[in-house]
């Protein structure tokens, strides 16, 4: 008989759980025999006493199978099926890039984003900034869109791993979020839903990160590298920084613009570039697509310069009902906030530390992210030309540009931009933008 509290009372006791336990505790998950209460004390268990490898591939293939799992091979596609997958950041807009980028290097990604999720921005929040654009599509619709253009970025619907819904609400309320091997489990059961051939995942590190040390972002990341390849994905991972924004702008419209000058070619910024080229580069050699990491940027390179991948973004837009000049009219379609509020520096100096978490909070306190899960998005929202670190700013200068809904929201953003900017006599030591590759 099945009972769940004695799967709890192995692991409470520092045992390992077979691979059969965990997938009966699982299936009582989805079916409803299992109560919040016994989900809660086998997350604390875990959270205590942690799970091995094994276990953790157990867990990721029974929640990834707690639903329906995307099928790809009946479509006889060219190419691999790949996607990238971040911690979360502030100002990272590289899905926005690499899934056009890569769809026109011969790539299929189907991209099953996410909301915003506390400081971090969710590249489907960006996407429903994009009038007419549906980020809830019929599987048909999805397929289809994959098919003709190698990339369709979407959301999350409740038929993929509704386990891990389950799970991560209670994890979400009884401080039991903090566990690598549950995170390991909660992220790839999802992307092993979405049928997968392979997977880069972004690991940010730093005063924005998800993980609160380089220590645990480098855990983190080996844990999904073993557990990924372990349930039969290939899988590779990037250490990259998140001590600022990544790009020099952070709200959803503001960075659905951004992205539209990245790949049109007007702007470039330098660090979104690096590790949007680095996180591309390698799932085009996870994928088989590129024979070595000069190969694979020459050809991300090539898709940019001949407008192949700007293209590629247009006709997922239009495939998914967005408008067809959104890249020739992006004003007609994004909406602008009405109060644009520069923030001047009052004495001169170099940017020394940013803190990149509060840079984040101040997007969602303007009504660019959400406090409860139900509140809506105010999509016009955030922040724009945002000094890098090691910058020089003079007195006068710009330090950020706020834009809100309103004077009042406008004033506590610039106070609160102003606390999370240090600036310094001295240029500071600059932190690596990519720090490692795990695989
Ligand atoms: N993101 C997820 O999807 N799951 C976690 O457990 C943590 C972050």
């Amino acid at each position: 008989m099945f009972l769940p509290q004695e799967i709890v009372r192995k692991k409470r006791d520092r045992h390992a759980l077979t691979d059969a336990e965990i997938a009966a505790f699982v299936q009582g998950i989805t079916q409803g025999q299992v109560t919040d209460s016994q989900i809660s004390a086998l997350a604390m268990a875990v959270y205590f006493n942690d799970m091995t490898i094994p276990e953790r591939v157990a867990m990721t293939k029974a929640m990834r199978d707690s639903g329906q799992v995307l099928e790809w091979r009946s479509l006889n596609l060219p190419g691999p099926v790949v996607d990238k997958h971040s911690t979360g950041g502030v100002g990272d807009l590289t899905s926005l890039l690499l899934g056009p980028m890569v769809a026109a290097c011969g790539g299929y990604v189907p991209m099953i984003s996410g909301r915003g999720l506390g400081h971090t921005g969710g590249t489907l929040d960006k996407f429903n900034a994009i009038p007419g654009y549906n980020t809830a599509p019929d599987i048909d619709t999805l397929r289809r869109v994959v098919r003709e253009i190698g990339v369709a970025i979407i959301g999350q619907t409740a038929q993929l791993a509704p386990a891990d819904k389950r799970i991560y609400a209670v994890r979400d309320v009884t401080a039991t979020v903090e566990s690598v091997a549950m995170i390991t489990a909660s992220i790839l059961s999802k992307k092993l839903s979405a049928g997968l051939d392979a997977l880069v995942m972004d690991v940010k590190v730093g005063s924005g990160a998800f993980m609160p040390t380089y220590d645990k972002s480098v855990e983190l990341a080996e844990s999904i590298v073993s557990v990924g390849n372990g349930a039969g994905m290939k899988t590779a991972a990037l250490l990259t920084d998140m001590n600022q924004s990544l790009a020099p702008c952070a709200g959803n419209a503001i960075e659905v613009r951004c992205a539209i000058d990245y790949l049109t070619g007007k702007s470039r910024p330098a660090r979104l570039h690096e590790v949007t080229m680095a996180l591309a580069a390698r799932m085009l050699l996870v994928g088989g697509l590129a024979k070595d990491d000069a190969e694979a940027h020459q050809k991300l390179q090539a898709s940019l310069d001949s407008g192949a991948a700007a293209e590629r973004f247009a006709r997922m837009v239009t495939g998914l009902g967005g408008p067809a000049d959104l890249l020739e009219a992006p004003d007609r379609y994004l909406e602008a906030a009405p109060v644009i509020v520069p923030i001047k520096v009052p004495t001169a100096g170099y940017v020394s530390t940013v803190d990149c978490r509060a840079l984040g909070l101040v997007v969602v306190s303007l009504g660019g992210g959400r406090y409860r899960p139900e509140d809506n998005i105010d999509y016009a929202v955030g922040l724009s030309e945002l000094a890098e670190l090691g910058q020089r700013v003079e007195a006068g200068q710009t330090l950020a540009v706020v834009h809100a809904r309103s004077e009042a929201a406008a004033q506590a953003a610039v106070a609160s931009v102003q606390a999370a900017y240090q600036l310094a006599a001295e240029a500071p030591q600059l932190p690596s933008v990519v720090y490692r590759d795990i695989s």
